[in-house]
């Protein structure tokens, strides 16, 4: 599936990818509906007011989807009002590798590759997800959108990149769960490019129709 005679770059996303979504998934879709429930619909029994926060809470997730502010720690403490890294930290139990991730970048350190990990997420989550994990140490290198001024969704992403990276797209693996991520690293020239079916480990694998797809990296692991 892997043509890895062709790569010098490997591209790993972290959430989704290496990481479990069910963090994120649960932070985002579970703790701060509820944490706004308590705080901004309390004259409402309890059911009713996480109905109501959710609806609040989506609408302004989907205002700003496929753009830095939606992975952005700071505006999300800003908007919402709540001190997002301080509950992150509180569900730190949750930070978890994917399946076989960990030992995925243990093959990966002995193969010689430039193994850079390319996440959306801010800065300040990818910290407490390394202290968590350690996953930054499999890695020469990781680099937040945030530094590169654009989600990697974005087509300015990838030009902008190379400001970052002397890489050479024609020898590149990406490796995403993010479907839009992947069309736009294929369109501006990734050779190859792998998707994750089953990004959150607690729930089912979804169907990949336009890209190669894996659940876990001993498919792509060559003995
Ligand atoms: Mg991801």
């Amino acid at each position: 599936m892997i043509r890895w005679e062709h790569v010098d770059w490997v591209f790993l996303d972290m959430d989704g990818t290496l990481l479990d979504l069910h963090f994120d998934n649960h932070f985002w879709l579970h703790l701060v509906p509820e944490q706004l429930a308590r705080r901004d619909f309390s004259h409402l029994p309890f059911d009713q007011a996480i109905d109501a926060s959710r609806a609040a809470v989506y609408e302004r997730y989907q205002s700003v989807q496929g753009t830095l502010d939606w992975y952005s720690t700071e505006y999300w403490d800003q908007t919402l009002q709540l001190p997002i890294m301080e509950l992150s930290q509180q569900q730190q139990h949750r930070i978890r590798y994917r399946f076989d991730s960990e030992a995925f970048l243990q093959w990966l350190k002995q193969q010689n590759k430039q193994v850079v990990i390319l996440t959306n997420a801010h800065p300040d989550n990818l910290h407490l997800k390394h202290q968590v994990t350690g996953l930054l140490d499999y890695v020469d290198m990781a680099i937040s959108a945030h530094q590169v001024k654009y989600p990697k969704e974005n087509p300015l992403f990838w030009p902008a990149l190379s400001q970052h990276l002397p890489f050479d797209p024609n020898r590149t693996l990406l490796i995403d769960d993010n479907e839009s991520v992947l069309s736009t690293a294929a369109a501006a020239g990734i050779a190859q490019v792998l998707c994750i079916s089953q990004p959150d480990t607690t729930q089912q694998s979804r169907m990949i129709p336009d890209f190669p797809a894996i659940t876990c990296f001993h498919e792509i692991i060559q003995p």
